[in-house]
């Protein structure tokens, strides 16, 4: 007994039958004896539908509009689950993440959260209510509604867990828990008992959609450990997220593959010092997140520069790089037909020889490599988009043979 947070994704509430089965979950988590609070997402694709259509009136409406706009999605359904757990004769209530005091940075679409001013939920929970509130959104400075950036209920979730001090943080979802990659993609992926946060980070950031990235980031600020599990096989044990794991003989926790990823090389820059700073500063500047750089040798005393940003930034880019240098646009290419393709684990570092592998089983389905990047517990490699999902399996292959 104790307080428990519970979060289900849009897929775990996207019909009336689904909120009916939350609901479900939620009371008998609340009859064993639990304060609950519960963290929800959009139904289904609606954030999508939402933005969609947004784009038939104006593809480029303002970001503060954009969340007014997407912030609803989360309002539909905290009522639906609402009405669905009052059905079942619970006491229950809804709030906006407002009501539930999260102050958020005014960063509209990608807000951060700042504090929870906790005490509405206090004072619910001590009126013995359920309470639901709406996940990816809060109030900043102009008491203007934010989101936290796609994904964000998590955040949410883990947010409140922190600031409440809760007993367990519960992620529902509609797999069992985190895989070795994604079980809908790799049928023979594997489900893991344990990850810690650094590894759960770097899945996440690399693609791996199950949990958020800055989730896993919050969780380990605050030292919250996360629970992934089913919200539809009810008696499944999930994955635990925390500081220590046990690491089960694997080498390797994870393959993932990010598809929002733009190559952009730049020929022709003269080889003298401080050209790159030059590039590198303009694009920080205009708050551009650079991933992998690579320089090489060009012809005439001139280097070329090839690196990758996310495809929203992609345009952006070739025109502050445009703005950096008096250069031709033709000495400038684009690349949105990419992938990168990663494996985590923490014990790399010390097995030699876990790159070849990854390269050669690339190799042997004929997948071409066009960048890499390495860390202690990652490596990343560039390759064409059309080689994605054949990669992520041949690699996976490699580490865990079927
Ligand atoms: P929710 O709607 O519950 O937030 P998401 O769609 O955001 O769910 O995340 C769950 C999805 O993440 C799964 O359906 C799965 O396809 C995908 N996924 C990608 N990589 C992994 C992984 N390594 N382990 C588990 N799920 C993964
Ligand atoms: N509904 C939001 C999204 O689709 C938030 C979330 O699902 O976590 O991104
Ligand atoms: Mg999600």
């Amino acid at each position: 007994m104790g307080l428990i947070v519970q979060k289900f994704g849009g897929s775990s509430v996207a019909d009336a039958a689904k909120v009916l089965n939350v609901a479900k979950i939620v009371t008998d988590t609340y009859r064993a004896g639990n304060d609950v609070v519960v963290v929800v997402s959009a139904q289904g694709d609606t954030t999508d539908d939402l933005i969609a259509k947004a784009n038939e009136i104006n593809p480029a409406a303002s970001k503060r509009e954009m969340d007014m706009l997407m912030t609803a999605g989360e309002q539909i359904s905290i009522s639906l689950l609402a009405m669905a757990i009052e059905s079942l004769g619970f006491p229950v209530v809804s709030l906006l993440g407002w009501q539930a005091g999260f102050n958020t940075s005014s960063a509209y679409g990608s807000a951060r959260i700042k504090k929870i001013e906790n005490d509405r939920l206090r004072a619910e929970l001590d009126r013995h209510n359920i309470v639901v509130v709406a996940g990816f959104q809060g109030i900043n400075k102009y008491d203007d509604v934010t989101t936290l950036g796609r994904g964000g209920s998590d955040t949410s979730a883990v947010a409140i867990a922190a600031a409440m001090h809760a007993d367990r943080c519960q992620i529902y979802t509609d797999v069992e828990g985190v895989f070795t990659a994604d079980p809908r993609k790799v049928s023979h992926a594997k489900k893991l008992k344990e990850i810690t946060y650094d590894e759960m980070l770097e899945l996440a950031t690399l693609g791996a959609q199950v949990l958020n990235n800055r989730s896993v980031e919050m969780a380990k600020k605050y030292n919250v450990e996360i629970e992934v599990r089913s919200s539809i096989q009810k008696d499944v044990p999930g994955t635990i997220v925390k500081e220590v794991a046990k690491m089960e003989k694997m080498l390797i926790r994870g393959v993932t593959k990010d598809t929002d990823v733009a190559r952009i090389s730049v020929k022709n820059i003269s080889n003298n010092p401080g050209e790159a700073f030059k590039m590198f500063a303009k694009l920080a500047q205009k708050k551009i997140n650079v991933d992998i750089i690579l320089q090489s040798v060009g012809r005439n005393n001139t280097k070329d520069i090839t690196f990758t940003v996310s495809k929203a930034n992609a345009q952006d880019a070739v025109a502050a790089i445009l703005d950096t240098f008096d250069m031709d646009e033709s000495d400038i290419v684009c690349d949105t037909e990419v992938a990168k393709i990663s494996i985590v684990g923490a014990g790399m570092e010390s097995h030699p020889g876990t790159a070849s592998k990854m390269f050669e089983a690339l190799y042997e389905h004929n997948i071409n490599i066009d960048m890499i990047s390495t860390s202690e517990i990652k490596i990343s490699v560039l390759i064409p988009l059309k080689d994605a999902d054949k990669a992520v399996s041949a690699v996976h292959d490699a580490f865990y043979p079927a």
